[in-house]
């Protein structure tokens, strides 16, 4: 789950992480207020589920309140297109500003849940800021990693040694052991699968300071932390993903034509690939999991309808907790409602398969029955070409 910049250096504070001074505004008045409080010298960053904004015109510093003003007015509305966001850009609700840092120097500080080795990784750079992925890419020398053993934890001879990898020394070297130690007790205790400072820098001052963060939490943790949800912000997720959220379906969208609708996330992955063996195109991955009920099923039916890019329905379901002629029910009820004209293969078994089916071919549907995967799979792809 993701939270915007402004929300993630508000955790970091709240660990002892020093960042600037700062305010979120909705409008482009209150950029100018914002900046005025300020002293008028400030950054102005657009808040988004995603980075790279810095070159896409997305963070800027500014000399007067009025100019933050503009500034708001162009940036609200907009759909920032950046290298992470996808052609379609993601658009500025929500604006930052902050007191102008004069920076002396920028690193790059991560920790991430590496799942090769199931365990957090500590990621240190001196050469941080908007580069990094081209630093990462060209001279991966430069990038200092560690593996957190989650036993003994991080120790701060661990975190001394980055520090001084990151060429920091006397006072400034102890405060980034305390920062990198703070960083891993708010990852911990955050449950977060990343937490990235990029930059952090060294000041003109000589102060650490976090620059830019970004905070990813463990969506298999959000249960225990009741304030994340309410720190979502919709109008940066896909709309079917939210629906999809809301009726505890794990629904991802791909880019191709045919829409899979399958229980089980082995068997989703099993169909996708399938699919692609035969020379179809998924257009998501959705399971609708084990003990889905006919309502489930109709909504994901739904979901996957509402993508304008899906020109046929493949349903691959083992019926084992979930009954087949229940799943067609919901098939059936869902595809009528929206009037669904697509050619839908079937590919079920399990307990009440000769139900389902009879239900199926008796629906008007324009709908095939699959007598295994592969066969089910071939129907789909065949219907659409
Ligand atoms: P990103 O491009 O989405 O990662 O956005 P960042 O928040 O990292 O901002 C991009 C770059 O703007 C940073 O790497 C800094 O070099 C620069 N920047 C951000 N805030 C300030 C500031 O207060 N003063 C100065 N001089 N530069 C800043
Ligand atoms: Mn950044």
């Amino acid at each position: 789950m993701n939270i915007h910049e402004y929300q993630a250096k508000e955790i970091l504070g709240s660990f002892g992480i020093p960042i600037p001074r700062g305010r979120v505004a909705l409008t482009s008045d209150q950029v100018e207020r914002a900046a005025k409080e300020l002293g008028g010298h400030c950054v102005v960053k657009a808040q988004i589920y995603a980075g790279g904004r810095g070159k896409a015109g997305g963070v800027k510093v500014v000399h007067h309140p009025e100019q933050a003003q503009e500034l708001g007015k162009e940036l609200f509305g907009r759909r920032l297109v950046t290298p992470q966001t996808g052609p379609e850009g993601l658009k500025v609700r929500r604006i930052l500003v902050e007191e102008a840092v004069d920076i002396a120097s920028e690193f790059y500080l991560s920790i991430t849940l590496d799942r090769s080795t199931s365990r957090y990784c500590l990621i240190a750079s001196a050469e941080g800021g908007v580069e990094i992925e081209e630093v990462a890419q060209k001279s991966p020398e430069k990038i200092h990693m560690l593996t957190i053993d989650p036993f003994t934890g991080l120790r701060p001879y661990q975190a001394r040694k980055i520090a001084l990898a990151l060429g920091l020394s006397g006072t400034l070297c102890e405060d980034c052991v305390t920062l990198i130690l703070n960083l891993y007790r708010c990852c911990l205790e955050k449950d977060c699968f990343l937490v990235e400072i990029n930059p952090l820098v060294v000041t003109r001052a000589g102060w650490l300071m976090a620059m830019d963060a970004k905070i990813n939490f463990d969506d298999n943790a959000v249960y225990r932390h009741h304030e994340y949800p309410d720190m979502l912000d919709y109008s940066q997720l896909d709309n079917l993903e939210i629906n999809a959220g809301k009726y505890d379906l794990s629904y991802i969208k791909l880019k191709g034509n045919i829409g899979c609708m399958v229980n089980g996330a082995g068997l989703a992955m099993a169909t996708l690939d399938v699919l692609k063996e035969f020379g179809g195109e998924p257009a998501n991955f959705l399971d609708v999991g084990g003990g889905a009920t006919r309502e489930k099923v109709a909504e994901a039916f739904k979901i996957i309808l509402q993508d304008e890019d899906v020109k046929g329905v493949f349903v691959n379901i083992f019926g084992g907790i979930m009954r087949c002629d229940v799943i067609a029910q919901g098939i059936i009820e869902a595809a009528c409602e929206v009037h669904c004209a697509l050619p839908i293969v079937v590919r079920m078994d399990g307990s009440k398969v000769e139900e389902g089916k009879k239900l199926l071919f008796e629906s008007g549907l324009n709908v095939q029955i699959g007598e295994n995967l592969g066969d089910g799979a071939q129907r789909i792809v065949k219907m659409l070409g």
